[in-house]
């Protein structure tokens, strides 16, 4: 185990400037939390985040990463709190290793490898900061290191699957190609021990039998590069056991097939050096076709640069070299990591969080597909974004503060306007709701469904607000169309013409409109009146000529007077009746359902007859009293049951005249000899003005039952 003053030096032969006086905290405070826990192996538990501090250090990461290292097991692990971490570490600290904490639980609650790439954008999503991925990703390194001790067979494997699934592919996503190499191998020899020691086992084979080829390629290429003046490091190696094993099962080739189990590394000073060394090694070889990349014009996405060729090379062996300068290879090795160690010495103005920052910002930018850049985005780098899960594992980006529907409308616009619920990790909860990240989200539609106006008021997204909006225009539009077309057809029925549409044709110009359907809208809207449409299209009529003042009143903005109406959610000089069967009154809970070619009929929400119009959500308007209707009446429908005995009906309109009522109407509807059922229509104020009424009435002996109309 590395001892306190061991790692404090190491960090310091890289980072002078280091905190030792929090490096030495921290390793206390970690020796101490941890205390006598034993790991597997059964070393102390503290070695392990002494290890995991090592290979941080390793790495030449910042002290707030090495110190995160040292405690980031405290708070899952130990009795230690997030507070004491905060007290005695500070915030920064405490954030980091909050984060480190939240993806280790992340990780016991996932054994879905199929939702690996899901679970990798996760991991993305959750490391608020860059440094909390590399402090999990060392963690996990030497968790792997040490995984043979783990004696459940299973756990090991679950360990290593997700170590290949997960692990491996987000360190090659930020670029730290050592650290994949390593995770990949260890995680290949638990899950394919026999397949990787036949590798092993033929690779040392060929090494026999070559008689050790490999330094002898390094010493060749190096002479002919010195020959050409340049000042050139060669580096070679076999590829590893797994990278060899995943081109086998790749290209469904055996071993023996497999050519370049050789590859050889080119390090030279400059971008220049590096072509220059191309065309060394070129003009010496035969070259591979197909081989040659060039990765230095056009970086991959994670950053990673070189120049890459095959070459029947000496001791006409078939090769791959790649050709690089120094600083490109410390970032191919160590990715973001070694990009921000690089820089740190030449010229510093500002702190390494931001650099960290603005590299990884550099390395976003040259992400190649926008799959890449959404994943790269899940980084918290964009503290103003939220992701959750579609039921099938989808990862959806929103902006903080989204809620289901945009949700649904980025999922696809006809889900957001199909959407009728969400169920959000499996509780129904209000569409309102303002997701969180990692959320699941089950958007429930139904055909026919359209968007509610409402919606808008709480969507956070451009593309749900469009579509809304865009969808209550052209709803509006068809409203108005059908309305007007009726009032139109009527008018020309009231004059006795028969009704066409050529006659409108003609007069589409009077009315300032481009199509005969504009000239239904305009008549909708009460723009225009059918009376007028008709004058105009007859002139000859007798009373025409008094009557046609369209352009004027085109001119005048429109509005049908609604103002009468005391109801919210109405579209602007729609026709808005109240329903007979329910009666509906201020204070009701109501609902809108618009009748083709007669605008609105307002039903309260528990009228029977609703019911006809379950099956056609469409016709269905969400609408509310606006509460400014005190000065208004509106009839209330009771039906009365009543004893059949002189003086009783009299009773009956004493007690709702007392109460303030107005009779409007009054009809028996069934008379027996012994009761009347008698349906009674009341001009009120409200609701409370009609309950009032009924209430009266059931403190009146004679009267044996009063219930509200129902439809
Ligand atoms: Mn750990």
């Amino acid at each position: 185990m590395m001892r306190q003053f061991e790692l404090v030096e190491l960090v310091k032969s890289y980072d002078p400037g280091a905190d030792e006086a929090a490096l030495d905290r921290a390793y206390v405070y970690s020796m101490k939390a941890h205390g006598s826990q034993l790991r597997a192996s059964g070393d102390p538990y503290f070695s392990h985040p002494v290890e995991v501090a090592g290979l941080l250090a390793q790495m030449k990461l910042d002290t707030a990463s090495i110190v995160t290292g040292l405690l980031h097991d405290t708070v899952e692990d130990t009795l230690v709190t997030l507070d004491d971490i905060e007290r005695s570490f500070g915030s920064e600290i405490a954030r980091l290793v909050d984060g480190v904490t939240k993806l280790s639980r992340l990780e016991l609650q996932s054994d879905q490898t199929k939702q690996a790439e899901n679970f990798r954008k996760l991991v993305l999503a959750m490391s608020e900061d860059i440094r909390v991925l590399l402090v999990k990703l060392a963690d996990r390194l030497h968790n792997m290191r040490t995984l043979r001790f783990i004696k459940d067979d299973e756990k090991r494997r679950r360990i290593a699957r997700e170590t290949m699934d997960i692990y491996a592919p987000l360190a090659e996503r930020i670029g730290m190609h050592r650290m994949k190499d390593e995770l990949e191998d260890l995680a290949f020899a638990e899950l394919y021990p026999d397949a990787r020691a036949g590798i092993v086992a033929r690779l040392g084979f060929l090494r026999e039998k070559g008689g050790n080829i490999v330094p002898r390629i390094i010493a060749e290429l190096s002479r002919k590069l010195k020959e050409d003046g340049l000042d050139a490091q060669v580096q070679g190696r076999e590829k590893s056991a797994y990278s060899i094993w995943r081109k086998m099962q790749h290209k469904a080739v055996a071993f023996e097939q497999l050519s370049d189990v050789m590859a050889f590394r080119v390090l030279v000073g400059t971008v220049g050096e590096c072509y220059h060394a191309l065309g060394t090694i070129h003009s010496a070889y035969h070259v591979v076709p197909g081989r040659f990349k060039d990765y230095i014009s056009t970086p991959k996405p994670n950053n990673y640069r070189s120049l890459h060729t095959g070459v029947i090379g000496p001791e006409r062996q078939r090769i791959e070299v790649q050709i690089r300068t120094r600083e490109m290879h410390e970032v191919a090795e160590l990715g973001v990591a070694a990009h921000w160690t690089y820089k740190q010495g030449a010229g510093r103005t500002d702190g390494p969080q931001y650099r960290w920052l603005r590299e990884l910002v550099d390395i976003l930018d040259h992400a190649s597909g926008p799959e890449e850049f959404l994943e790269h985005t899940r980084l918290e780098m964009f503290p103003d974004q939220v992701f959750a899960f579609t039921p099938k594992g989808d990862l959806i980006a929103l902006p903080r503060g989204a809620t289901p529907i945009d949700f649904a409308y980025a999922v696809h616009s006809q889900i957001g306007d199909q959407c009728v619920g969400a169920k959000i990790n499996g509780r129904l909860l209000p569409l309102r709701t303002q997701l969180a990240n990692g959320d699941q989200v089950e958007i429930m539609t139904s055909k026919g469904q359209t968007p509610s106006p409402d919606w808008e008021s709480f969507v956070v997204t451009g593309k749900a607000r469009a579509r809304i909006r865009r969808f209550i225009r052209t709803q509006q539009r068809a409203q108005y169309l059908d309305l007007g077309r009726a009032i139109v057809q009527k008018a020309f029925r009231q004059d006795g013409q028969e009704f066409s549409e050529r006659p409108l044709e003609a007069v589409l110009k009077v009315f300032n409109c481009a199509t005969v359907e504009d000239l239904y809208v305009a008549v909708g809207q009460g723009i225009a009146t059918g009376r007028e449409v008709v004058n105009a299209a007859f002139p000859q009529h007798p009373d025409a000529k008094n009557k046609i003042v369209p352009l004027a009143r085109a001119r005048r903005k429109a509005q049908i007077s609604d103002t009468a109406v005391p109801i919210r959610g109405l579209i602007p000089g729609m026709a808005v009746h109240f329903a007979g069967c329910c009666h509906p009154l201020p204070g009701d809970r109501i609902v809108g359902i618009v009748i083709t070619g007669k605008g609105v009929t307002i039903h309260t929400i528990d009228c029977e007859n609703l019911e006809s119009f379950t099956d056609e959500p469409e016709r269905w308007l969400d609408v509310a009293w606006t509460g400014d209707e005190a000065d208004s009446v509106h009839v209330g429908r009771i039906n009365v049951t009543i004893a059949n005995e002189p003086g009783n009906l009299g009773s009956l309109t004493t007690t709702i005249g007392k109460q303030g009522g107005n009779i409007s109407n009054l009809k028996i509807t069934n008379r027996s000899t012994d009761f009347f059922e008698i349906m009674v229509d009341i001009e009120v104020a409200d609701v409370k003005h009609l309950t009032t009424i009924i209430a009266a009435l059931r403190a009146t002996p004679v009267i044996n039952s009063v219930e509200r109309a129902r439809g």
